[in-house]
């Protein structure tokens, strides 16, 4: 092997040493490098992950768009005075704020926090844009970065001091109402998975017990990775009257009666990319569905030097016609580099459909397209390459998502004591479904040995253990079973 390909190989299993092998993806399909030194839990995100983000970003926020929200953009920094307003966020928050006491030379009257969520700045403005009736909903939603100086391990896009996010924060006049919007955005994620990302997820709410600081309800999209663990990859909150409450957002109704108005906010991180690539990559590098690649197709010209002109000459032809069509495409005509090394230079960096190009191809006017995810290579007719393209990322798409799909429908298993699920978690990771009282203490006899935690509970009517034929109570204790609870380890 040359020195080049030992660059471009990834050398970690994907099954055995899922981290290692993850971090070495990212190093090497040149997706982010890691903060200067003593920034621990800092990144510096690529050109090639931004540009994913971004796509993800055109996604989500032609969605919100669509369904009456407005982009704004607030500071940075919370005085601590705001933040101390709403009691649960200052509690939940305190050991990950990042504090400003000092700027241009001077001690600061009050400390700034940076923010690691923007309830308590976003709200009290919410308040003064809200008067009557008519101003709600208010909808606001700001694309971002947050820092939360948390203690765990960093793990690049799943989990880093700052990341970047969107947050929506929205005002209504009933609870329903805000339950409606709770759950619009939480389909929202959903569809960002689903529709964007090829990746099938679970939705439910989390336990009372790890809702967001000052939330009545916590809702949750979780995605299961390959190594058996689930990843939080989205959380939309209906905040109830609480921080309404605590920054005054009132408004006269119909009957000039004054009311107290109902909050919801949520957000969804670039840790959406870091599903992404652990869930489809693999063991040559990246693996991207067309929807968020930088580049989709990538033409490689194969020639002879008595071949080169004509062969160069019909591959421009076809990256001219994709191009044309829309297709993020890119033509690999590097004189300087042999085919193979191209080939896996681009299966590396994620490019989902390469088209080979030689003398025969050429000759027949025919196309040799293939796969990235499994190498699937087909003939296809020169004549109408743009829809030929089309159909071959639906199919990719689909491979993709049938794949994630089958993880996660093999990764859900049922248990109804803890026995069973310590058992089944050590065995096979993934979720283990059990009934529950709803108590939390009953989650630490999984928590304190295998690290594994209550990452969900199915909404009332999906999904139940509890009734119908089924053991009616708790898994962990003698006391009625009240809810379902998906155990899983997670990121
Ligand atoms: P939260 O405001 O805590 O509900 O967080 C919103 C979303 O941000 C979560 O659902 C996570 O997917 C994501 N998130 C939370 N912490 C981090 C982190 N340290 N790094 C990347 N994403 C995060």
């Amino acid at each position: 092997m040359s020195d080049d390909d030992q660059e471009l190989g990834i050398t970690e299993s994907k099954m055995h040493n899922t981290g290692e092998w993850y971090a070495e993806v990212v190093r090497k399909a040149g997706l982010a490098d890691y903060g200067p030194e003593g920034m621990s839990g800092f990144i510096v995100t690529r050109p090639r992950a931004y540009a994913i983000w971004e796509r993800l970003q055109g996604f989500l926020d032609a969605k919100f768009k669509d369904t009456g929200v407005q982009n704004a953009y607030f500071p940075l920094f919370i005085p601590e005075s705001y933040l101390e307003r709403e009691k649960d966020i200052v509690e939940g928050f305190d050991p990950e704020v990042a504090w400003v006491d000092e700027a241009g030379n001077k001690e600061l009257e009050e400390r700034l926090a940076v923010r690691p969520t923007s309830e308590s700045i976003i709200t009290p403005y919410i308040s003064q844009w809200v008067r009557s009736h008519r101003d709600l909903p208010l909808r606001v939603n700001q694309w971002c970065s947050v820092v939360r100086w948390e203690a765990t391990e960093t793990k690049p896009f799943f989990r880093t001091k700052e990341f970047l996010w969107q947050e929506g924060h929205t005002a209504h006049a009933t609870s329903e109402d805000a339950w409606t919007e709770t759950m619009t955005r939480l389909d929202q994620y959903e569809s960002v998975y689903e529709d964007l990302l090829a990746l099938p997820v679970l939705k439910g709410q989390k336990p009372d017990h790890d809702k967001f600081p000052g939330a009545d309800t916590t809702t949750t999209v979780e995605a299961l990775m390959p190594d058996g663990k689930s990843v939080q990859a989205g959380t939309s909150h209906h905040l109830g009257q609480s921080f309404a409450e605590a920054f005054d957002i009132t408004y006269s109704d119909e009957d000039e009666e004054e009311r107290v108005a109902h909050t919801t906010s949520w957000g969804l991180s670039w840790r959406a990319l870091g599903a992404l690539i652990m869930t489809h990559s693999d063991e040559q590098g990246l693996v991207l569905p067309h929807t968020v690649a930088p580049t989709q197709v990538v033409v490689v010209p194969i020639w002879q030097e008595d071949t080169k002109d004509d062969v160069l000459e019909y591959a421009e032809g076809v990256a001219d016609d994709l191009d044309e069509a829309g297709v993020r495409v890119e033509l690999d005509d590097r004189d300087e580099r042999n085919p193979g090394f191209k080939f896996n230079e681009h299966e590396l960096n994620g490019v989902p459909l390469r088209i080979e190009i030689g003398p025969h191809e050429v000759d027949d006017e025919e196309l040799t397209l293939v796969h990235r995810p499994d190498g699937e290579s087909v003939a296809v007719d020169r004549e109408g390459v743009a829809e030929t393209v089309r159909d071959e990322f639906d199919e990719i798409y689909a491979k993709l998502y049938a794949t994630a799909e089958e993880t996660l429908d093999d990764g859900v298993r049922e248990a109804d004591d803890r026995a069973d699920i310590l058992g089944t978690l050590g065995q096979h990771g993934g979720y283990v479904k059990a009934p529950w009282c709803g108590d939390e203490a009953c989650e630490e006899p999984i928590k304190e040995p295998m690290a594994a935690e209550i990452v969900m509970v199915p909404f009332e009517d999906e999904d139940s253990l509890v009734g119908d034929g089924h053991d009616e109570t708790c898994a962990m204790c003698d006391a009625d079973a009240e809810r379902t609870a998906y155990f899983a380890k997670t990121y």
